[in-house]
């Protein structure tokens, strides 16, 4: 258990690659574009597509990930974008033509050029749906745009996405308390972003109920996921102006001192440890 902070030159753990084992790469994180690679058993999506294709393989390139698979296989199996906001949506039409797979899209993202030039595959959300061998699960939450958290689990691992959350929900709670991973977000500092830089009606926009989780709405968060099956929080999303690194870190650590908790200063590429903790294999056995 600790803190850790991490910068753009944190190194991957290219070594978890047996069967079922969940990976998962950081290609941008906050407004000047989001995109998680996750991988496991030969299968890769990426979650948001806030970047274009030449960003995204430079990023992989540096954390040692080929973009090209060969033999013909898709370097990417599907493109699974959380919401339509331009920071997680921006890339998806330069990806998915560059790339040639599929995007999956649940009926509140509003895309119709994606959905006459691209092949989409709809799904509901609240429901599981597959993509390969993974399992993924899109629960609502709430934010200025139809959005949704993702669990995406392989047989060993799973790993929660949480990010543009307007407020936390039973739902999200229990979706997040499901994984052993979690990248959630912790936008602002609200006595930032009250004397910060930004205009009232922005300020009201991002700290209000549809808009961001603040660092003390995260670590409320986190506290109440103390003992479940999430052992590490990846803070994420942090706001440039509003934010600072060492403030998320502080506000979640200190109130959740038994989680593992990191911080991904804006714009972090970086690869994401995803290990089950000790504990909760001996809590659930047979799980
Ligand atoms: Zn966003
Ligand atoms: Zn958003």
């Amino acid at each position: 258990m600790g803190w850790t902070l991490f910068g753009s030159s944190a190194s991957p753990d290219l070594s978890g690659d047996s069967s079922g084992s969940l990976r998962a790469f950081v290609l941008g994180t906050g407004s000047s574009g989001n995109s998680l690679l996750v991988e496991a058993d030969g299968v890769r999506i990426l979650v948001d597509a806030g970047l274009g294709p030449r960003q995204l393989e430079a990023r992989l390139a540096a954390l040692g990930v080929p973009l090209d698979r060969g033999a013909g296989r898709l370097a990417i199996d599907a493109i699974v974008p959380t919401h339509h906001h331009g920071d997680h949506f921006g890339g998806v039409e330069k990806i998915a033509r560059a790339l040639q797979c599929p995007v999956y899209l649940h009926r509140g993202i509003h895309a119709p050029r994606v959905r006459a030039r691209f092949e989409v595959r709809d799904y509901d959300m609240g429901r599981r749906f597959h993509i390969g061998s993974l399992e993924v699960t899109a629960e609502h939450v709430p934010h200025d745009a139809p959005q949704v958290a993702l669990r995406v689990a392989s047989k060993e691992h799973a790993l929660g996405i949480a990010t543009d959350v307007g407020r936390p929900t039973h739902a999200l709670t229990a979706l997040l308390a499901a994984c052993d991973a979690a990248l959630v977000e912790a936008n602002h500092c609200s006595e930032m972003l009250a004397f910060g830089p930004y205009p009232m009606r922005l300020r009201q926009r991002v700290g209000g109920g549809f808009g961001h989780l603040s660092n003390a709405q995260t670590a409320e968060l986190a506290a109440k996921l103390v003992g479940s099956r999430l052992g590490r929080i990846y803070l994420g999303h942090l706001s440039r102006s509003n934010n600072t690194p060492e403030r998320a870190l502080e506000t979640v650590a200190s109130a959740a001192p038994r989680m593992n908790v990191s911080v991904l200063p804006h714009g972090s590429v970086c690869a994401l440890e995803i290990r089950r903790s000790k504990a909760f294999q001996l809590a659930l056995p047979f799980d």
